[in-house]
């Protein structure tokens, strides 16, 4: 019989064609030719993801609850958090930056999160399976915003020049910022799209 497509893995390092088994608790598959590890336990490698998820939003609300920018405004100095930023920005006529930054720094890296730590619950759970394939739909399209937190970075950046007078606050929030955006690259590198569809329809169907 031929196999299913799903059940096919190409190595990346030396690209051969093997067939994919279901992977007892704390296992790895290896590359027969190379040694490559090719996919680990799902469950596994999903309940990593949702560690990370969870550390990241920690991260995110550190990030937003100290200042991370000193700006001058109408002659007084003000450290300013990520909202109060994006307020400001609004509030000084910087709409499209004002979207921009709201996007970048809060709604695409707060959706991620909250969306893989919702699919992690309900498939644990086994319920709202309707809602969870949608939220599993929207990480997969997710997985092209890698970029975005590069991006994030050079809207720092930019802001500083913006602001008439600015300094980034390198206090514990500029701190957060970075971990949560080398933990958030980790996160979207870890959603393997196949990955999720198989761990979902083998908690709801299987
Ligand atoms: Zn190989």
């Amino acid at each position: 019989m031929e196999p299913n497509l799903d059940e096919l893995i190409i190595c990346r390092r030396c690209e051969t064609l093997q067939k994919r088994v279901e992977l007892p608790k704390k296992k790895v598959a290896k590359c027969i030719e190379c040694n490559e590890v090719l996919y680990r336990n799902i469950e596994d490698s999903f309940n990593k993801g949702l560690a990370f998820s969870i550390t990241s939003l920690i991260l995110f609300i550190i990030a937003n609850s100290f200042p991370i920018i000193t700006v001058l405004i109408t002659g007084q100095i003000n450290a300013l958090t990520i909202p109060s930023m994006i307020y400001s920005l609004y509030n000084e006529d910087f709409f499209v930056v004002g979207s921009i930054v709201l996007v970048v720094l809060v709604i695409a890296p707060l959706s991620v999160m909250l969306s893989y730590i919702i699919v992690g619950v309900f498939i644990k759970l086994k319920i709202f399976k309707s809602l969870t394939r949608h939220l599993i739909a929207f990480l997969v399209i997710s997985k092209s915003w890698e970029m975005i937190d590069i991006f994030t970075v050079s809207i720092l950046v930019a802001l500083v020049k913006l602001f008439g007078y600015a300094e980034i606050h390198f206090g514990l929030s500029a701190v957060a910022l970075v971990l949560f955006v080398i933990v958030d690259i980790f996160v979207l590198k870890n959603i393997k799209p196949v990955e999720l569809w198989t761990y979902y329809s083998r908690e709801y169907c299987g």
